[in-house]
């Protein structure tokens, strides 16, 4: 259906653009390789498209400046740590405050009373620990679950993502459980670690969980890390149901499904996990995560949390639950992330997805666009059931040059995802420019 010479020819032609628009940027980009690790100071950076990333001067709202004074349309929002927009005026105040008495103690500070109260009243769960990042909070919450169960597996979703956790990067071939394509230096045969059922598969789950070896379940209530996979309607019961018969615990990661409402899918969907992870957004930028329990496994956990070395325990870290962070959740939670807040963000994630879906049928082309709360995501398919038949769909050269085409046009998307998150600081028109944009590719690509 594309034609690949064409979409090749094309990508070439806006990576010459992308060149010449972004002089201050290749000269920086040059600077930074003679001292940083790939030119960048984290890995994932190297994804964005363009042969250099852009250097940002800054970001407020739901823009971005980048040093050559172009500004986008900031639809990648730091792929949800910046989902409440950039730079609120009421986080850098409540920043500079507690900045100017005292970063971090190693002590509670009293804000940790309200993050707590009010990540309980938004989740139901009523105990609540810090972490420095969602990744972190993962690791802890299955250390706690082995410890728990006494069962030395983790079950989760094919082709799910829960952060640099090493036993979630695998993925099933056949039947075997592998690391995930591109893993570096996996630390542990993750088939010794990990049992990965497909998403929407309740029969593969309860046969695996039957073999009694599996401490928890962690899991995304809908895959948004492999474009959007929503569950089948029943399915995330029978998981609760499965889960609670075989007694394995399952920990709900919200992380990024905290787009569908204040309470993520938990509360939209009602679901009722044992424990509940949530990162990225809740500081407005600032990194932390946080980890619920049901008040049954907090009594179970209240031993060893105050054992003489829960230090060495494996979980927490000295900079964890600092008086910043602490603060950064209470500015945030208090006027971000609400009702709302979602009322605004919403409606705008259902016009990028309707925009979206026109362009599709226009040209009728085989994709799909996918909404969850204000969240969007295309993908060059029919809606896939699981993450592998979503994995096979993955196309990089069309990725590419779409964000490309839409990075030179001032729209920036989230690399490695077709994914677009709403905010209330967006606008109608930002959304119309995108699907502006979008068609224009399009019709680039498809032309006879
Ligand atoms: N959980 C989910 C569902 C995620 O999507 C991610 C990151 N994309 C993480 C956890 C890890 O977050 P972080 O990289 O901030 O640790």
């Amino acid at each position: 259906m594309i034609d690949r010479d064409r979409l090749a020819s094309l990508r070439a032609d806006e990576e010459e653009r992308f060149a010449r628009g972004h002089p201050a940027s290749a000269d920086l980009a040059a600077a930074a390789d003679r001292s940083l690790l790939a030119g960048v100071p984290m890995p994932w950076m190297t994804r964005w498209p363009g042969r250099f990333p852009v250097f940002v001067e800054s970001a407020g709202g739901a823009r971005l400046t980048d040093v050559d004074g172009h500004e986008y349309v900031d639809l990648c929002l730091g792929d949800t740590g910046a989902m409440t927009g950039h730079a609120l005026p009421q986080v850098t105040e409540a920043l500079a405050t507690r900045a100017g008495a005292g970063i971090t103690t190693m002590l509670p500070s009293p804000d940790a009373i309200w993050v707590a109260e009010e990540l309980a009243r938004r989740f139901g769960l009523p105990a609540w620990q810090l972490a420095m990042s969602a990744t972190d909070a993962n690791r802890f919450v299955l250390r706690f679950a082995r410890h728990l169960t006494g069962r030395p597996r983790v079950a989760v979703m094919d082709w799910c993502y829960h952060g640099t956790v090493d036993e979630t990067l695998a993925v099933l071939d056949g039947d075997r459980v592998v690391p995930r394509p591109g893993a570096l230096g996996p630390q542990v045969d993750v088939a010794v670690t990990t049992a990965v059922v497909p998403f929407n598969d309740a029969e593969a789950l309860d046969r695996r969980l039957a073999e009694g070896d599996v401490a928890c379940l962690l899991m995304e209530p809908a895959l948004t890390n492999i474009g959007i996979v929503l569950p089948e309607p029943g399915y995330l019961d029978a998981v609760r149901e499965i889960t609670r018969r075989h007694g394995v615990l399952l920990v709900v990661d919200e992380t990024h499904t905290l787009c569908a409402g204040p309470g993520g899918c938990t509360v939209a969907w009602g679901l009722e996990p044992d424990l509940l992870v949530v990162g990225k957004p809740i500081g407005g930028g600032v990194p932390v995560a946080a980890y619920g329990m049901t008040a049954e496994v907090a009594g179970r956990l209240s031993g060893p949390m105050k054992g003489h070395e829960i230090d060495v325990a494996g979980v927490g870290g000295t900079l964890t639950g600092s008086a910043l962070a602490l603060a950064a959740v209470r500015a945030t939670l208090s006027t971000c992330l609400r009702e709302e807040d979602f009322a605004v963000a919403i409606p705008l994630a259902e016009q990028f997805t309707a925009g979206v879906t026109e362009v599709i049928e226009r040209h009728g082309l085989p994709w799909h666009v996918q909404r969850l709360g204000c969240r969007a995501e295309y993908w060059f398919c029919p809606p896939p059931r699981d993450g592998a038949a979503a994995a096979a769909a993955v196309d990089e050269e069309l990725e590419g040059f779409l964000h490309l085409w839409c990075l030179n046009r001032g729209v920036l998307l989230t690399p490695f995802h077709n994914m677009a998150l709403l905010s209330p600081h967006h606008s109608a028109a930002d959304v119309d420019r995108h699907t502006e944009v979008f068609g224009e590719a399009v019709a680039a690509l498809v032309a006879p």
